[in-house]
């Protein structure tokens, strides 16, 4: 145990399993590459940031930076930097897509998956396509493994059902091939910009009919809106018949999205230009 500045107790446990009886015993707050955690918990210039529970650091725990690709599951351990996201040819096209806007090389050297799951910003620029992966979790307590799907994980805004002795181990989903990804973020520049909004849409064809698709949708609602009953309404289709229905498409997108005015955008915009890209990518980009 170190001692960090006057007002916090920092630990930095050996193991994986040290860090997850800490946890459970101090009730820490688990810092990986500390992007997040040190905006949120940041003083004036000068002032050291003022942590309210003890913190643990588990970035450099070598157990929670692996990927593991099986014949039909891709494991990533929760301590991977977006940096390593965007090197790893066993990282599907649509995770890069995302992990490339987020920031800048910096932020990604030290920014983790896990704690871009964790912080569960709707903002968060990992989660929708996590979210068309379907991602699951494997949480570590102290009375062994639990795994939970992404989207029953995040619960709302900055809210997530990690429980007070639980660390996040590893990220895994179904590998599956799709013909299209079409991945976009609305920021306020090009780089180091959170999201207004972001978009992504798989999309998997068998001829000339669409045989599977997926659309995610961050910054428009709470929690990153999806719909297994829209997408099966598309599945099954030809590009001209989805066409035909885009209009009733998109009033379905509309009653699921309930964006917020904040620094960023306003709710009006985050809603016009959500359904401008969903139009976009049904008409336009699902094609082979
Ligand atoms: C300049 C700048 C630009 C940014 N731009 C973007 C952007 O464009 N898009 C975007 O999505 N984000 C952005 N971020 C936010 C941030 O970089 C990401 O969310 C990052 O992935 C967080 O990972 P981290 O390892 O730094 O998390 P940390 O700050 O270490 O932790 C974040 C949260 O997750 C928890 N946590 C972390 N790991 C675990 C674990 N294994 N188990 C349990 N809890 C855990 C922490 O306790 C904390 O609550 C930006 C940040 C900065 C500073």
């Amino acid at each position: 145990m170190v001692e960090a500045g006057r007002a916090v107790k920092m630990y930095r446990p050996g193991t994986f399993r040290e860090a997850v009886e800490i946890r459970a015993e101090y009730n820490t707050i688990p810092l990986a590459g500390g992007t997040d955690l040190m905006v949120k918990y940041r003083k004036p210039a000068g002032v050291l940031p003022f942590f309210t529970r003890p913190v643990e650091f588990i970035g450099h725990l070598n157990e929670l930076k692996y990927t593991e690709k099986g014949i039909e599951v891709l494991r990533i351990g929760a301590g991977v930097n977006l940096s390593e996201i965007l090197k790893n040819p066993d990282i599907p096209g649509s995770l890069k897509e995302a992990a490339s806007q987020i920031a800048a090389p910096g932020i990604r050297n030290m920014a983790t998956i896990g704690g871009n799951i964790c912080n569960a910003s709707p903002a968060g620029d990992m989660l929708p396509a996590l979210y068309c992966l379907d991602a699951s979790l494997l949480l570590a307590g102290k009375n062994g493994l639990r795994e939970v799907l992404l989207s029953d994980f995040i619960t709302g805004p900055g809210k997530n059902s990690l429980r007070g002795d639980e660390l996040l181990k590893e990220i895994y989903f179904p590998l599956r091939h799709y013909d299209k990804i079409y991945y976009r973020k609305v920021g306020t520049r090009m780089a180091n910009s959170l999201s207004r909004l972001s978009f992504t849409g798989l999309v998997k064809w068998n001829g000339k009919i669409i045989s599977d698709i997926r659309i995610a949708l961050g910054a428009v609602a709470p929690v990153v809106v999806r719909s297994r009953e829209i997408e099966k309404e598309i599945i099954g289709r030809s590009s001209a018949e989805v066409s035909g229905i885009t209009d009733e498409i998109l009033l379905s997108y509309k009653k699921l999205l309930h964006p917020i005015n904040d620094q960023r955008a306003s709710a009006v915009y985050r809603e016009q230009t959500a359904l401008k890209i969903l139009k976009e990518f049904l008409e336009h980009r699902i094609r082979l």
